[in-house]
């Protein structure tokens, strides 16, 4: 089985991701988490994507593909790609690479959710500036007002979540993925689930589009 995952920010796609994964037995390729560890392993590919970090840029296409491509490989049982590819570039680069492998993206997921969705659930969400245990004032809020259930710390809100960081992020989101998104609507077995339901529920959402993926 091989996934692309797709999601706006505050859709839960990692949470998601983690359960789908074990679900599945799929190996769970988050190219965030990727170039962390070859930067954390000072690896020659990881003192290159420091560099780049350093100096504000994004990292370039064919190294983050590079390090996508090890991990593909190595999942025999099949993998989902969570935060990759991000950009259209991205996305036909990892179809040319998939297809000289004779493989293919069996489905693409897009958990959405609109704007004052994201919105609603990011600015209302609070963490302990101790332990980072993440609450929400809606829909989950601590049992004292403003301090941490596991460690009485303060609850604070991240510069993250502020009204108009999260604007900002949406912004710089859209004007990437839309292109993507399109591409992958017209060009792969694309489903699209409502990601302002509760994770359970989204979860059973793409469980319900990925039974149907001979494993
Ligand atoms: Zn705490």
């Amino acid at each position: 089985m091989r996934i692309v995952l797709l999601g706006c920010p505050g859709a839960g796609k990692g949470t998601q991701a983690r359960i789908l994964c074990q679900k599945y037995g799929l190996t769970h390729i988050a190219t965030g988490d990727l170039l962390r560890a070859e930067i954390e392993n000072k690896t020659e590919v990881g003192l290159k994507v420091a560099d780049y970090l350093k100096k504000g840029m994004l990292v370039p296409d064919e190294v983050v593909i590079g390090i996508a491509a090890k991990k593909l490989d190595e999942a025999a049982k099949g993998w989902l790609l969570d935060g990759f590819p991000r950009t259209l570039q991205q996305a036909h680069a990892l179809d040319e690479y998939l297809s000289k492998h004779g493989q293919k993206i069996e489905r693409v997921v897009y958990i959405a959710m609109n704007e004052s969705e994201v919105i609603a659930r990011l600015t209302t969400r609070r963490s302990c500036g101790k332990c980072g245990q993440v609450y929400n004032v809606n829909t989950r809020p601590p049992k004292v007002e403003g301090k941490c259930d596991a460690c009485g710390g303060d609850l604070v809100q991240r510069e993250d979540d502020s009204d108009a960081t999260v604007r900002k992020r949406l912004m710089v989101y859209e004007d990437l993925t839309q292109p993507l998104v399109a591409y992958y609507r017209n060009e792969h077995d694309f489903h699209q689930v409502d990601g302002a339901r509760s994770p359970e529920d989204v979860t059973e959402q793409i469980a319900g589009v990925l039974d149907g993926v001979k494993s």
